[in-house]
């Protein structure tokens, strides 16, 4: 770096010049300078000019804005199962923001990717798993959570694997393509004695949070109507959407990959379940996309509130959600982006717009599912919850079939 005056650099005397004792410093010999700086002392000047020493010193822990996150050793310990898209842009960078997890494992079918992944972040080689030996993770004691974030057609027989090695997991949503497999992945995980989450983000992302207090405080009065859109592009010169477009892999279209917020998001707002779904969709004429590509589906809640949706491979990124009540209007809107999000209330008396200072909705996902592992309490979105949105997704798509109302199976 680049000195102004003997053994001062700019910074110094920027630093220097604020605390006061620029005079002593400049005239020091710089071996003293050097001395007194490796001391951990340095130079200042009082506001009468008188030369003066000071030191840096210990003080009490300040107010904390959050809690410190718990030591390594005593952090809930992740395997990740798949690294693609999701799982290296978002979900590998939130697990440090988050306060009780720690990454273990890495699990993939490129062994190069993993190593390299693995190195970056920390993982012991011997806790890099391909997915042909991954079942000897059940003699990792490191591990104690599996996010599977793998191709919807597979979390099933992922979630199965990982409970059957003594694990709890955590499951990417659609949690699966059938509700016979959600069956299967709820009776795997409770028979190994192990819980299972499926990851809802949004139902821990702040603005979706406050418009949920929001409407149970009666900010809005009696909600009639929820209104959605969510709907992004098919980008197909990219891996992550090749699969989505394929019916054997993704088990289903917009519906399934985004629609699905339309659904979960308006079941967690209202605190209701819709009892009667209407549908028709549309597929595109590309023999490449095998699953639909638009869906308009509406749903009857179990209270007569109304809703109308649509999910939508058709349209540039959209995520929107719409709460009508007697007494006013909340909008989200972006509802369900990774960040970013926007929530306007709007009342006969004011519009207001929420400044909700940013959180990780990731991190705190995955610190609710580490928290229930530690003190053994029960996943916020548990596998019944992920189970009850593919049933509704089942309906919604016999609806569209058949051109008539159907409803909702009660889920035991
Ligand atoms: P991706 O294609 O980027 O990653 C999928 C990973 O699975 C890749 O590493 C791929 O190699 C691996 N894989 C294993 N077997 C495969 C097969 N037979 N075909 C294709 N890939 C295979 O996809 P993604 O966007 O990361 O999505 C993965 C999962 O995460 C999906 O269930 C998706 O719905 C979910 N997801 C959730 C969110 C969210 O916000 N919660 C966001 C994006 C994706």
């Amino acid at each position: 770096m680049a000195s102004n005056f003997d053994g001062l650099s700019r910074r110094d005397f920027v630093l220097a010049s604020a605390g006061g004792l620029l005079g002593a410093a400049m005239s020091a010999t710089p071996s003293v300078a050097q001395a007194s700086a490796s001391a951990g002392t340095g130079a200042g000047v009082a506001q009468n000019g008188t030369p003066q020493e000071v030191r840096a010193i210990g003080r009490p822990m300040p107010e904390l804005e959050n809690p410190l996150p718990l030591p390594p050793d005593q952090r809930v310990g992740w395997a990740i199962v798949g690294l693609g898209d999701f799982a290296l842009n978002q979900i590998l960078p939130a697990i440090g923001d988050t306060r009780m997890c720690r990454l273990s494992a890495v699990v993939s079918g490129n062994a190069d990717k993993a190593r390299e992944v693995a190195r970056a972040y920390g993982v012991a080689p011997s806790s890099v798993y391909s997915y042909e030996d991954f079942d000897r993770i059940r003699d990792n004691p490191d591990v104690q959570v599996v996010y599977v974030i793998l191709p919807n057609a597979l979390h099933r027989d992922w979630t199965l694997r990982a409970a059957g090695a003594g694990k709890h997991v955590l499951c990417e949503k659609p949690m699966a393509v059938s509700v016979e497999d959600c069956r299967a992945m709820i009776q795997a995980c409770r028979a190994a004695g192990r819980k299972l989450m499926i990851a809802y983000r949004a139902q821990f992302e702040p603005h979706a949070l406050l418009a949920r207090q929001m409407i149970t405080e009666g900010r809005i009065g009696d909600v009639q109507s929820i209104a959605g859109e969510h709907g992004r592009m098919l980008e197909l010169d990219k891996p992550r959407d090749q699969w989505r477009a394929r019916q054997e892999l993704a088990g289903g279209g917009s519906l399934y990959d985004i629609g699905i917020y339309n659904i979960n998001t308006a079941r967690f707002l209202l605190g209701r379940e819709p009892v009667e779904v209407t549908a028709t969709l549309r597929r595109a004429d590309d023999p490449r996309i095998t699953v639909e590509t638009g869906v308009d589906y509406a749903m009857r809640f179990e209270d007569g509130t109304r809703s109308s949706f649509n999910s939508s491979y058709e349209y540039k990124n959209t995520k929107r959600l719409q709460v009508m009540g007697t007494e006013g209007t909340i909008e989200l809107d972006p509802a369900t982006e990774y960040y970013g999000n926007r929530l306007l209330l709007k009342t006969e008396q004011a519009v207001e717009q929420r400044e909700i200072r940013p959180t990780n909705q990731f991190a705190s996902e995955m610190d609710h599912f580490a928290e229930c592992v530690m003190h053994d309490r029960d996943p916020r979105t548990p596998g019944e919850e992920g189970m009850r949105d593919v049933a509704i997704m089942q309906a919604i798509y016999e609806a569209a079939r058949t051109g008539r109302p159907v409803e909702v199976p009660r889920m035991a």
